[in-house]
């Protein structure tokens, strides 16, 4: 999405370097509701606040970097992903998003499912009170350990990825006496509209079993005379942060017709299928993601009308929205430190983070927003590239985007959008100490996880 618009600005009216940016805000102090937590606001000082607190006051009881997480706005988007999809089809919430506890909890209370995929984030939903046969086990290589600790704790299903696992999940559930349930996943042949990086459906991909040339069919075949499993269903993952349903649409058209395939040879109606998740959110104010209740209605068409026309009856969808959910829940602040401009270019702004808590942008040069918080200005927005304080030059958070050019160090900024895949993928580089996670609802603020300490650290240094 890299647009060239070559605005005129404030400081850089003659040569605006390449760049994501489009022009300057009209006003650089408003907060865009779809890149925000539904109770972040700017309060009459000037300040903003998230569920009736203010980020200074976070900042000063939490310190920073943190991520805070709008426990009202993530019930709320769980809870409209549950309503719209209703009682004939399930929303498994993927766990790898961001996984704690307390979102075990809310997701448990809000009548959702959950993905895991591995021993850890099993253990974690567990330890939470999720009932197993709420939980779906996913991986392309799940260790024998993983599906013992699977079929034995009683997940609801284990998405089978190949055909060792096949016999290697029949065999560790025959050897404990069950049956488990499982579903295939295929590869669809479905080129998601994302990043390469993180588009999962080219056949060309670790993942799943691909329905062309007969392997998936050949895949149903065994799993279907191995004692140890009960198929369900089958399962299809396109990739992440998609807006448009096109691929969708494909992917089910392609799995419904296994299902025929399946009754053809079988004589078994394979009751469920899964579409997986992948569903986008607004990273910036040029992103326009559908609401959950659109989502549901266009994939539970298709999925019939595919139905209809195999004559198959319309199995039950089940979905994993992982981003959808959590990502746009959370925000991360940053205090700012050494402000370099340079001339001609940018601004550069380092703040007491980076790359350890937001991967994203090296990763998958995501695009994000950011917004001086602790105040308002009336100054000119200038042209900023936020950056950490990482040992390495692609440690950037925000690429371009605009902040008053009176930024000064102290000031509060925030990055929106950070509820997905920045905690769950933070790392420990250059010993740097993961931050919490604070959940805040209703002028209440708590840890939900906390942040790491240098004794964390020095504890897994035995040498
Ligand atoms: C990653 C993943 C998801 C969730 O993807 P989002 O982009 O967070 O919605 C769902 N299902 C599977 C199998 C995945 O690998």
């Amino acid at each position: 999405m890299s647009r060239s618009a070559h605005p005129a600005g404030p400081r850089h009216a003659d040569v605006w370097p390449e760049g994501h940016y489009s022009a300057p805000p009209a006003d650089v102090n408003a907060l865009d509701p779809k890149v925000w937590a539904q109770t972040v606001t700017r309060t009459d000082t000037g300040e903003v606040s998230v569920g009736g607190i203010g980020v200074a006051a976070l900042a000063e009881e939490f310190g920073t970097p943190a991520y805070f997480v709008d426990e009202t706005d993530f019930r709320a988007r769980a809870r409209a992903w549950r309503t719209a999809f209703g009682h004939d089809a399930d929303v498994f919430y993927a766990g790898k998003a961001f996984l704690s506890r307390a979102i075990v909890r809310w997701l448990h209370e809000e009548g959702l499912n959950l993905d895991v995929c591995s021993g850890g984030e099993l253990t974690t939903a567990l330890s939470a009170g999720m009932p197993a046969d709420r939980i779906a086990f996913h991986g392309n290589n799940k260790s024998t350990d993983e599906i013992t600790q699977a079929i034995e704790s009683g997940v609801g299903r284990i998405v089978l990825d190949s055909f060792q696992e096949i016999v290697r999940v029949a065999h560790i559930a025959q050897s404990l006496g069950t049956r488990q349930r499982v579903q295939i996943r295929v590869t669809v042949g479905v080129e998601a509209h994302t990043h390469e990086f993180i588009a999962t459906a080219h056949e060309d991909q670790k993942f799943g079993i691909a329905l062309a040339d007969g392997q998936a069919a050949e895949a149903v075949r065994r799993a279907l005379t191995l004692d140890g499993l009960e198929l369900i269903g089958i399962h299809s993952h396109i990739g992440s942060q998609i807006f448009d349903m096109a691929g969708f649409e494909v992917a089910a058209r392609r799995v419904v017709a296994l299902l025929a395939a399946v009754r053809d040879e079988h004589g078994v109606e394979l009751p469920e299928i899964d579409l997986g998740g992948g569903l986008g959110i607004a990273y910036t104010s040029d992103d326009d993601p559908r609401e959950p209740h659109e989502i549901a209605k266009a994939l539970g068409e298709i999925v019939t009308r595919e139905c209809e026309a195999a004559r198959l009856r319309t199995p039950r969808i089940s979905v994993e929205p992982g981003r959808a959910i959590v990502g746009p829940t959370a925000f991360t602040l940053y205090e700012v430190g050494t402000i370099k401009p340079l001339e001609g270019l940018r601004t550069y702004v380092s703040v007491d983070g980076g790359m350890s808590d937001n991967i994203r942008t090296a990763l998958y040069d995501a695009e994000y927003s950011v917004a001086l918080v602790s105040r308002t200005s009336d100054a000119e927005p200038m042209l900023v590239r936020v950056v950490g304080k990482h040992c390495e030059s692609g440690d950037i958070v925000v690429k371009d985007a605009f902040l008053p050019s009176d930024l000064a160090p102290g000031d509060l900024i925030a990055v929106p959008a950070t509820g997905a895949y920045c905690r769950s993928m933070a790392s420990n580089y250059n010993h740097a100490l993961r931050p919490p996670v604070v959940a805040v609802r209703d002028g209440e603020a708590r840890v939900i996880v906390r942040r790491e300490t240098e004794e964390d650290l020095l504890r897994l240094d035995v040498g």
